[in-house]
Formats: structure tokens, sequence, C-alpha cells
């Protein structure tokens, strides 16, 4: 029927003034009176990512990056927090997840053993509130769906050993929360180790950023022992802490939407898909699309393997019923219509195969000048790997003089050491600039460069470095350089 824009406003939950603009702009002076046509509406639906005739239905192209529908604080529901354990190797992260898992299980429940589906709950013993646990240790699965554009986590806890300290990939893991955004837990595990010396670790991470809030700061650290299980109830109700103040909520009265976490093609049953609800409820039957691919889901399976008929936000389930194999870091989302399903998962597969041959759009220096102008580019960001700690403090250095009007330079990850995947990944990620001063990389993490089109500057004297953002910002670099 015939719909002002009053009436279209409050439909979609926006200032009427919001509608107002968006005419205004185009040169069209309305009042909230004005009785839309289907034109208008269509238009507008298009721009706001809605469809009038079905509930929770958007434009195919633009579809899972831009699909949200508004919800009223009302409809908003506390939902658990999802955790990533990150820190370096060896220091506990598999044990602790391990340990975790099994803390309200009781001895001897049959069944109760979660199954490895990529991510599971657990239920803190005091105030029984459930905690997903992204059940992949590590950096790369972290940063692999940030890279494509998926956040699927609310809190890092990272792990380092008391015997061991500081060591490269947890400085890696705090570059990668910083990036994120998303706040740290400390956990100190191994404490049951005669060598472990917890205030060493507090030192270094102060070092790095990481204040305990015993020395003042805000990050909450937790002393205990994976192995032993020490500290893991303190580690659960901290966690539930952070929540709180994080604020986490989610409608679960509406189609569900979410991400990947992981999937595989089983001979029996076909494509099978570990997804992460993070908003609305999953139902059995729902058609929903999955990246590229789409399909009615036929069977839902808990973290422990039970079937099931629904889960809400923050859950992790395995489902069977799509087409094909998504990939992890997909977003899915339920339409509930065969038809529009279809045509989206095939719009999102091209989209898919044609940025795959286009290459992100990743921050180079040759389109540096192009995309200041643009305004595209405010910050730089910047990832150096240099042969020795000198030669990184001093690139550094002359990098944080250097002045690009309208753009402020961000170093966000240096090192001594050689380029790898993670630095990769992290400049795709972080859009920055990948700087390797006496330092190649293999050719394998070469291969990751190109695929992901980061670009790469190798050099040996300092002042080249410089000249050549110089040269880049002001737009005269030799294109053959
Ligand atoms: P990850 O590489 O970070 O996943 O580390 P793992 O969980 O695989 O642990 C590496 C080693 O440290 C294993 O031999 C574990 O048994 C051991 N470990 C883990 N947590 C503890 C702990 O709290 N105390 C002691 N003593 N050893 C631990």
């Amino acid at each position: 029927g015939p719909l002002t824009i009053a009436e279209f406003a409050n439909k979609i939950n926006k200032p009427v003034t919001e509608i107002v603009k968006y005419f205004f702009k185009k040169g069209m002076m309305l009042n909230q009176n004005f009785i839309l046509n289907e034109d208008q509406i269509g238009e507008l639906a298009l721009e706001y990512g809605y469809d009038f005739k079905k509930e929770n239905s958007v434009t195919k192209e633009n579809l899972l990056e831009t699909f949200e529908v508004e919800d009223t604080p009302e409809s908003l529901v506390e939902r658990a927090p999802i955790v990533t354990i990150m820190g370096h190797v060896d220091h506990g992260k598999t044990t602790l997840l391990d340990a975790l898992r099994h803390t309200n299980v009781t001895k001897g429940e049959a069944g109760g053993i979660t199954q490895a589906i990529g991510a599971y709950q657990a239920i803190a013993p005091r105030s029984k509130k459930k905690i997903t646990f992204i059940d992949t240790p590590g950096h790369e699965a972290f940063t692999e769906m940030r890279s494509r554009g998926a956040n699927a986590t609310d809190i890092i806890i990272l792990v380092v050993a008391a015997d061991d300290g500081v060591m490269p990939q947890t400085e890696e893991a705090i570059d990668h929360a910083k990036n994120a955004g998303v706040p740290i837990i400390v956990f100190i595990n191994k404490m049951d180790k005669p060598d472990a010396n917890p205030d060493r670790v507090k030192s270094e991470l102060m070092e790095r950023g990481i204040v305990t809030e015993e020395w003042g700061g805000d990050i909450p650290f937790i002393e205990g022992s994976a192995r032993e299980n020490i500290g893991l109830d303190d580690l659960l109700d901290t966690i539930l802490l952070v929540a709180e103040v994080e604020d986490l909520k989610a409608n679960p009265n509406k189609f569900a939407s979410g991400v990947v976490i992981e999937a595989h093609l089983d001979k029996a049953r076909g494509p099978v898909a570990s997804i992460l609800v993070q908003q609305g409820t999953l139902r059995l039957r729902d058609i929903l699309v999955a990246g590229g691919t789409h399909g009615t889901i036929r069977d839902i399976r808990d973290d422990k393997n039970k079937a099931i008929t629904q889960a809400g936000p923050s859950t992790p389930v395995q489902i069977v019923g799509l087409n094909e194999v998504p990939q992890p870091g997909d977003k899915f989302l339920v339409l509930n219509d065969e038809k529009i399903a279809r045509d989206i998962a095939e719009a999102q597969a091209q989209k898919i195969a044609r940025d795959a041959m286009q290459g992100s759009k990743i921050v180079t220096l040759d389109s540096i000048k192009s995309q200041i102008e643009e305004g595209d580019l405010k910050n730089l960001n910047i990832i150096v790997k240099a042969d020795t700690q000198g030669s990184v403090e001093a690139l550094k250095s002359s990098l944080m003089k250097l002045e690009i009007p309208g753009v402020t330079i961000d170093i966000i990850r240096s090192g001594v050491g050689a380029i790898t995947n993670t630095d990769v990944t992290l400049a795709q990620t972080a859009n920055a600039l990948l700087y390797g001063f006496n330092v190649r990389p293999s050719s394998e993490v070469r291969q990751l460069i190109d695929e992901r089109g980061v670009d790469l500057r190798l050099h040996n004297i300092i002042y080249k470095v410089i000249e050549e953002l110089e040269q880049a910002a002001k737009g005269l670099l030799d294109p053959e350089m």
C-alpha cells in the first residue's frame, strides 16, 4: 500500500530526517508526509538493504556484506561471548582449549565430550553462563576470517608460558588484537613449573603496552596451569566480566545470520559446514546462503554431536544441506526462499570469482597518491621486518619523521626476522605496505604475497625507503621500480 516518508522511516527504524536528507541530496525537497511511489520505495529499499515483500531479503550483489536489520533495543538479549585463544607455539593453547572444554562435563556423562566442529561452548561453573570458544588455536584462523571481513571474536585470551615469557608469536597476537580492537585477557600458563616467573611475563608485556590491573593497567591477568587445571574458573569468570563490559547482545527473533568457521566434503553426508550463529535463530529446514553456495538445512548438530532443531546467537553448530562446500570466513544468512537464495548464491559466487581475479583493494605504493587524493587513505599502515633490531629501530624512526600531508603513518608491526605468512595476512587485513629490510620472503611466502596482492618492498638502504615513499606520495614513482 502507499507509504509516506515518515511511515517508511518508521518501518526501517531510521530517523525521518535521514530519508528527507536522502532525497534532498538528490535535489528533491520532500516532507515527511510525502507519499512514496513504488520506484522510490524500491530505490530506498536498495539503499537501506531492505525488501519489503520478503522479510530479511535484500539485493543480490551486496547482500552478505551490507545485510543488517536494525534491532530495537527491546529485541536484544544477552549472548555468550565468543573467545579466541592466541599465543606462542607450545605455550599451552591446545591444552587450555581442551581443559576448558571439559570444565562443565561431569564424570561419566555419556556423549558429554565435545566434538571437533571448530568451536564449542563451555559453561562457567560459578555463574552457569555460556562461553563460546573458537577451537582452532593460533592466529591463522583469526586473520583469515578478518581478511574476509568476518568478525567472529569478542575477546582474545593471550596465553603466555610463565617459564618462557613474551615470544614472537605473543607479539603477533598483541598486534592482531590491537588491530582488530578486540579486548585481551592474559592467561599466564605453566605456573606449576618450578622456573615459572610471572613477574617477568608481566614486565615484558608491560613493555608492549599490555599492563596488568595489578600494576595500574586495564588488562586482566590470570595465573594458572592448563595442564593442572589451575586458574580455569577464574579465567572463565574473567571472560564473563569482560563480556559484561562489552555488553554483547543479539536479537534471537529473526532469521539467522553468522559466519562459516570450517567446512568439508563428507562422502556420505555431502558438504558439512561448521557455522557460528551470530544473529537470529537457525532452524531445521531453513534455506540459507553461505558465501557462493546455498541449500536447505537437513541436519543441525551441536558441539556434542547431538541433533538439535534450532540454535540461537553465539551457538556453534554443524549443518548439512548446502549444495557446495563454503569457505571459512564466508558469511551466511537465512532467507527461506529457494529462488532468492539460489540467485544470491550465484551472484556471490561470481563476485567471489571476480574479486579473486582482480585481487582485493589493497594499498600499493603505486596507488598511494590517487588514494590520498580521493581521500581514501588517511592512515598509511606499514609493517617492517629487518635483519637486526638496529635496522628495525632506524627504519621506524625515519618513517615516523616522514611527513605526508593529510596522512598519518602507523607502523602496526615491526620485528627482526624473515617475512612470514602472518606478516602477509596482517598486511592484507590491515591494508598495510610491507617492508623487508635486508630480509627476503621464502618462495612459499612469496606466493601468498602474490595471491593476496600485498605490496612488498625490499630494500637495504634506509634513505631509499624514505625517498621511495615520498616520491610515491607525490605520484612520481617510476613504474619500472
Ligand atoms: P600450543 O602449541 O600453544 O597449543 O601448546 P600445547 O597445548 O600443545 O602445549 C605444549 C606443551 O606444554 C605440551 O607438552 C603440554 O603438555 C605442555 N603444557 C601445557 N600447559 C601446561 C601447564 O600448565 N603446565 C605444564 N607443566 N605444561 C603444560
